[in-house]
C-alpha cells in the first residue's frame, strides 16, 4: 500500500483515484472544484484544502489536469512541499514541451518523473482498463508500474521524458485521420447506392481495415458497440479529438514534422466544432459529410 496524493479529480482523475482506494492505497485529494473534491471523498479519497497539503508525505503524486499550462502551475506548487525521492506522475494529455518542462522542474526539486497519458476515456477510467503511454526513466517507470497497474491493463514504457506525450498525440493523429477517411468512403458508399454493411464486410476484411472501421465504425449497424448505434454519445468527444490534433499540429510546427493531413483533420474538426458538435462522439463527423452537399 502507498501513500498517494492526486491533484486533479475530474471526469477522470476522479474514477482513477476511486480505483487506488479499492486497490488499497492511502490516497488523499486535491481539486480545485469543490463539488468534484466531494463526489471523491464519498469514494474514499481524503479531501484536502490544497495541493501543497495533500502532497505532504505522499510517495506517489499524479496529475491529472486540463492542459500544460495547469500542469505546470500545479507542479511548481505541488514540488515545493514533496519530498526528496517522490515520483512525480502526469497522466493528462499536454503538449510535449510543457511534459518536458515539467520533467526539468521534478529534477530540479529531487524528485522522480513520469508523464503517462492514457487512452481509453471515461468508461476505462472507471473500469480501471486504461491504457498509460508512459515517458521518463527507467527508474521512474519501475516505481509506477504497479500503482498504474490498479487504474489501468496495459502500461507501455515509450522512452525518455516526453515520449508518453509524443506517442499518444501521434496515435491520436493516425486516429482523427483515419475516421475522416472511414467516413469519406461511407458517404461516397452512400452516393453510389452501396449497402452499409457491404462495405463493411469489404473494408473490414481487405486492406481498407482499421480501427475506425472496424472496431468503431461511424455509421449504425455494422459494429453494435460504436457510438453510431447511440446517437452518436461520446465515446471519445469531437472537442477531445480536436485538442489532440491541435496538440499534434504545434508539436509538428515545432519539430518541423511535415503532417499536412493531421493538419486538415484538425481544421475538420474544429469546423465540426464550431458547428456545435463538440460534446458528440469523434465519429459523428460523417454527418458533417453528408451535410456538406
Ligand atoms: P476535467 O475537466 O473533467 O477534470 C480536470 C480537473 O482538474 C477539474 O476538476 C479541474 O477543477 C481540475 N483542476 C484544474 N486545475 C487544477 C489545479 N491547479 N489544481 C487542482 N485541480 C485542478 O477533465 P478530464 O476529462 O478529467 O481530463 C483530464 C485530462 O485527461 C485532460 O488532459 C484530457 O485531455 C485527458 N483525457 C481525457 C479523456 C476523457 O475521455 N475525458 C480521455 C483521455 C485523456
Amino acid at each position: 500500500m502507498a501513500r498517494i496524493a492526486f491533484i486533479g479529480l475530474g471526469n477522470m482523475g476522479g474514477p482513477m483515484a476511486a480505483n487506488l482506494v479499492k486497490a488499497g492505497h492511502d490516497v488523499t485529494g486535491f481539486d480545485l472544484a469543490s463539488t468534484v473534491l466531494k463526489a471523491a471523498a464519498e469514494s474514499g479519497v481524503k479531501p484536502a484544502s490544497h495541493a501543497s497539503q495533500a502532497v505532504k508525505g505522499a510517495e506517489i503524486i499524479l496529475t491529472m489536469l486540463p492542459q500544460g499550462k495547469h500542469v505546470l502551475t500545479a507542479w511548481a506548487d505541488i514540488l515545493q512541499s514533496a519530498d526528496k525521492g517522490t515520483l512525480v506522475i502526469d497522466c493528462s494529455t499536454i503538449d510535449v514541451e510543457s511534459s518536458r518542462k515539467a520533467h526539468e522542474l521534478a529534477r530540479g526539486a529531487g524528485c522522480l518523473s513520469l508523464d503517462a497519458p492514457v487512452s481509453g476515456g471515461t468508461g476505462g477510467a472507471t473500469a480501471g482498463t486504461l491504457t498509460f503511454i508512459a515517458g521518463g526513466s527507467d527508474e521512474s517507470f519501475a516505481k509506477a508500474k504497479p500503482i498504474l497497474e490498479a487504474m489501468g491493463k496495459k502500461i507501455v514504457h515509450c522512452g525518455e521524458a516526453g515520449a508518453g506525450q509524443a506517442a499518444k498525440i501521434c496515435n491520436n493523429m493516425i486516429l482523427g485521420i483515419s475516421m475522416i477517411g472511414v467516413c469519406e468512403a461511407f458517404v461516397l458508399a452512400e452516393k453510389l447506392g452501396l449497402e452499409h454493411q457491404a462495405l463493411f464486410d469489404v473494408a473490414s476484411t481487405s486492406s481498407g481495415q482499421c480501427w475506425s472501421i472496424n472496431s468503431y465504425c461511424p455509421v449504425p449497424g455494422p459494429v453494435p458497440a460504436s457510438p453510431a448505434n447511440n446517437d452518436y454519445k461520446p465515446g471519445f468527444a469531437a472537442a477531445l479529438m480536436l485538442k489532440d490534433l491541435r496538440l499534434s499540429q504545434e508539436a509538428a510546427l515545432a519539430s518541423g514534422a511535415s503532417t499536412p493531413l493531421g493538419a486538415e483533420a484538425a481544421q475538420l474538426y474544429a469546423l465540426f466544432e464550431k458547428l456545435g458538435n463538440g460534446g458528440k462522439d469523434f465519429s459523428a463527423i460523417i454527418e458533417m459529410f453528408r451535410n456538406r452537399e
